[in-house]
């Protein structure tokens, strides 16, 4: 496996591929690999001649008061990771690297951003997208790999490619998660022994609220019942936990296809986010 850390190595490496006429398979990440990027990568890999992963803690999509800084690096233990997988390329730019100029041309994220994450975190897709955007752009990937584990995140990139023709086609992955129901977070490691053993309430919480749903129709009462399985069963605080329509982030009506039901809390000092994405009318979901 090649680690590369410029855009003049990555360039060459795509256009040998391109070249040859080999599909392109990204993976982007920010690092500290779990199983959740590892089933990216391996979906990649046996969908794609080549398989790459970027790895780059990205700053424009952490705030001011966020955990850029002390966001968990460790490049030779992905480097493993990403091997056992069949991963052929790993590309870990410096922030200069990425960013050596700053022309004042920035992709903004609309509506679909204004609540979620979006609404506690402003800036941060837009961050998401100008990273993205660029990651499209170098790697010119045949399909991409993101994780439903970020479903927010899944429908505005959907959007930014739709609008903006980028010819990549998206693959989405279901969230991957620990035994007891987790979502693997590379956030997980912060967790102390109490709240980890805390953690799982959020999911529970989010199947209840489902539950619930489908059978009452009662979103206020779902809402309700969720944020209580929370308060209970965690030290911490619900940032948001809420029913949106699917992907494109409305409220929910009769018309509503796909719901998702997504929740962020903060466990100590930790904010963790999952999802769950369902049809009311019992049919598969698919993001
Ligand atoms: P990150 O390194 O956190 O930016 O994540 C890189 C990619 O892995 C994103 O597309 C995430 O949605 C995806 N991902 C992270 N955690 C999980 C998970 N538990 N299950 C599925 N995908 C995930």
């Amino acid at each position: 496996m090649n680690v590369i850390h410029t855009i003049e190595e990555l360039r060459a490496i795509i256009l040998e591929n391109k070249q040859k006429g080999k599909r392109i398979g990204l993976v982007p990440t920010m690092g500290f690999l779990h199983e959740g990027h590892l089933t990216l990568a391996t979906q990649a890999r046996a969908e794609n001649d080549v398989v790459m992963m970027s790895i780059f803690v990205n700053p424009t999509q952490f705030g001011p008061n966020e955990d850029f800084a002390s966001y968990p690096r460790d490049l030779q233990r992905d480097t493993k990771l990403a091997a056992s997988v069949g991963v052929d390329v790993i590309f870990a730019p410096s922030v200069e690297e990425m960013y050596p100029h700053d022309g004042g041309i920035y992709i903004r994220a609309g509506q679909q951003a204004t609540v979620l994450c979006g609404a506690s975190r402003p800036s941060h897709f837009d961050g998401v997208l100008q990273v993205v955007a660029k990651l499209f752009n170098l790697f010119q990937p045949d399909f991409a790999y993101f994780g439903q584990k970020d479903a927010q995140q899944v429908a505005i990139i959907q959007t930014m490619v739709r609008d903006y023709n980028f010819p990549v086609e998206l693959r989405i992955i279901p969230v991957i998660r620990e035994e007891d129901g987790l979502a693997k977070s590379s956030r997980n490691v912060y967790l102390s022994a109490t709240e980890r053993a805390q953690a799982p309430a959020i999911q529970q919480a989010l199947q209840l609220a489902k539950q619930e749903l489908m059978a009452s129709g009662n979103v206020e009462q779902s809402i309700q019942l969720a944020k209580r399985i929370v308060e209970a069963n965690l030290e911490g605080k619900t940032d948001y936990l809420t029913f949106l329509s699917y992907p494109d982030l409305t409220e929910v009506t009769a018309e509503t296809q796909q719901v998702l039901l997504a929740a962020a809390v903060y466990i100590g000092k930790t904010r963790l986010i999952d999802n769950v994405i369902f049809s009311l009318k019992g049919e598969p979901a698919y993001v």
